[in-house]
């Protein structure tokens, strides 16, 4: 086997780039893990050369990138907000559009005690933002699949938040009592969705991806079940498509829901709507 220093492989990102939008941060996360370095150690020893053993596994990580696995489920995890969470097939793999809901619902409450729930959870990763951010809130996430609320379990762990409790059911059931605030990242892709049969998320499960009625179902449900679950002046907040955001508006107005808007993301989409 030739050597390949760092530099070398750095510049293996055209072959990424057929099939990642991201195809240099993907070979440096791939890079890191086999060299076991942080980002910042690639730009400062461009020349150092891999071992037998790095350039291995680098080759056979790589290979699995180029066959389309997400670059999260190679490293088995995925940094979101300031949290490494644990990552599996189970759940969707956290995205940076989502720290819009984070920023939003950090922004609706003041600091102070407050129970908040985040339905659909997967890793957890609204709920162990929301709770890494807020110590005196008392989070409480839901997950119908038994493998996330596993995960979001270990998850809270280790980061040692226990002011979050994870709970088994769908969307509002395993919920008691009433929330000054309710989040939820729900499958909102309309199921004839062309995108489903591309990238990343043909490695993820489509329960989490997808909802009938055009992607609507899912949030519908919730924020019908979310009424009773509210506190008087309590806030719902969605994730949803970018072209979601006027029916979503619509849907809390007809349900009852006051002083409703939508939060572009940080791709100036509509990402998140609450009332
Ligand atoms: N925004 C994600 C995507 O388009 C979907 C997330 C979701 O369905 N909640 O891939």
């Amino acid at each position: 086997m030739t050597e390949l220093s760092v530099a070398a492989a750095l510049n293996r990102t055209a072959e990424l780039a057929a099939i990642s939008d991201s195809p240099r941060l993907d070979i440096e996360l791939l890079l890191c893990e086999v060299l076991d370095k942080p980002r910042s150690w690639l730009f400062t020893w461009p020349d150092k050369t891999l071992s037998a053993e790095q350039q291995a596994r680098f080759e056979q990580l790589l290979t699995r990138r180029l066959q389309g696995e997400p670059v999260a489920h190679l490293l088995g995890y995925r940094d979101f907000w300031t949290l490494r969470l644990k990552v599996s097939p189970d759940t969707l793999i956290p995205r940076p559009d989502t720290e819009t809901l984070v920023e939003q619902a950090l922004a609706l409450l003041p600091d102070g005690p407050a129970r908040v729930a985040d339905l659909g959870t997967g890793t957890g990763a609204i709920a162990l933002a929301l709770a890494s951010e807020r110590p005196q809130w008392q989070l409480t996430a839901t997950d119908l699949h038994p493998g996330a609320v596993m995960l979001a379990r270990e998850n809270a762990q280790a980061h040692q938040l226990s002011n979050v409790e994870i709970l088994q059911g769908s969307w509002c059931a395993p919920l008691s009592g009433h929330f000054d605030m309710i989040v939820s990242n729900p499958p909102y892709i309309d199921p004839e969705d062309p995108h489903l049969s591309q990238g990343d998320v043909r490695f993820e499960p489509l329960s989490a991806l997808t909802a009938e009625d055009k992607g609507m179902a899912d949030i519908r449900s919730i924020a019908e079940q979310a009424k009773a679950h509210l506190k008087s002046g309590g806030w719902l907040l969605f994730e949803h498509g970018y072209d979601q955001g006027e029916t979503v508006r619509d849907l809390l107005r007809q349900l009852g829901y006051a002083q409703v808007r939508t939060q572009r993301d940080l791709g100036d989409n509509d990402r998140v709507t609450l009332g």
